[in-house]
């Protein structure tokens, strides 16, 4: 089933008097059960194309459904929620509380709703475990070394359940061995669920051995021959 359909997209941005086109006409559709990632030069519209399947931004035209919602119809509150519930995001830089332990980073999302309060610390444990970590559950960020500290954040991307993980260079910030090992843990993630999509924009040279798909963004448009 398809988890992101993206229909001629484009996104302008008004910066004074200038109007810059970050996507021009973008059209795509991306099925779940796939560790897809992005590639495409520096300005092609890569972060673009991710932040507004990931309701963080808004196309200037053209639709978008993510996981069966019209993205273009919600509100900001429902943005909000839509984030918040059916999407995990997945940063370069780990996006870690450095004061909290690794269960209640994992846990915050759940522990932020009063009607998953009591859940919250066995699912992060559950987690933690499935990543690798069941050993480091109580040790605090500055604890852990780098690909620790993402497959932290990987666990606490999946504590809603979210059938799309949206993960922006996740090996950015990583030596190479490490980074492929990440990349096999997001392909993991990927295959766990039938229908679970994660996306990846990447300029890491391991991501083609492990993805089943590649996006190639120029310009603002997808490849015709990846779409
Ligand atoms: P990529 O991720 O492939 O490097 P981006 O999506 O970040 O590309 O950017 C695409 C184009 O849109 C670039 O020319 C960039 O400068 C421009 N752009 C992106 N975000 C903004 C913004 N918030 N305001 C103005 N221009 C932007
Ligand atoms: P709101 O404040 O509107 O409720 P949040 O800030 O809680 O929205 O965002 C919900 C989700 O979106 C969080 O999981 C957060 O990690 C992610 N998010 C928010 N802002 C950004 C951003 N600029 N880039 C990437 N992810 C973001």
């Amino acid at each position: 089933m398809a988890v992101v359909e993206a229909s001629n997209l484009v996104r302008e941005y008004r910066m004074g008097t200038e109007t810059v086109r970050a996507l021009d006409g973008a059209s795509l559709t991306l099925d779940g059960g796939q560790f897809v990632s992005v590639v495409g030069p520096s300005g092609a519209g890569k972060s673009t194309l991710l932040h507004i399947i990931g309701a963080l931004d808004t196309p200037t035209s053209g639709t978008i459904r993510v996981d069966g919602t019209d993205l273009t119809a919600l509100g900001d509150d429902e943005a909000s929620e839509f984030r918040r519930n059916r999407v995990g995001f997945i940063f370069q830089f780990f996006n870690l509380v450095p004061t909290l332990t690794a269960w209640e980073n994992v846990a915050l999302p759940m522990l932020l709703d009063s009607r998953s309060f009591t859940k919250a610390k066995p699912r992060a444990v559950e987690l933690l475990e499935r990543v690798g970590l069941g050993a480091r559950v109580d040790h605090r960020p500055a604890e852990l070394s780098g690909g620790q500290m993402q497959r932290v954040a990987i666990a606490r991307s999946l504590i809603m359940g979210p059938k799309i993980l949206l993960a922006d260079e996740p090996t950015g910030n990583l030596d190479s061995k490490t980074g492929a090992d990440v990349l096999e843990l997001l392909a993991e993630v990927a295959h766990d669920e039938p229908d679970r999509l994660v996306l990846m924009v990447t300029h890491d040279n391991n991501a083609a051995a492990v993805c089943d798909r590649i996006v190639t963004v120029r310009d603002g448009r997808i490849d015709e021959r990846d779409a």
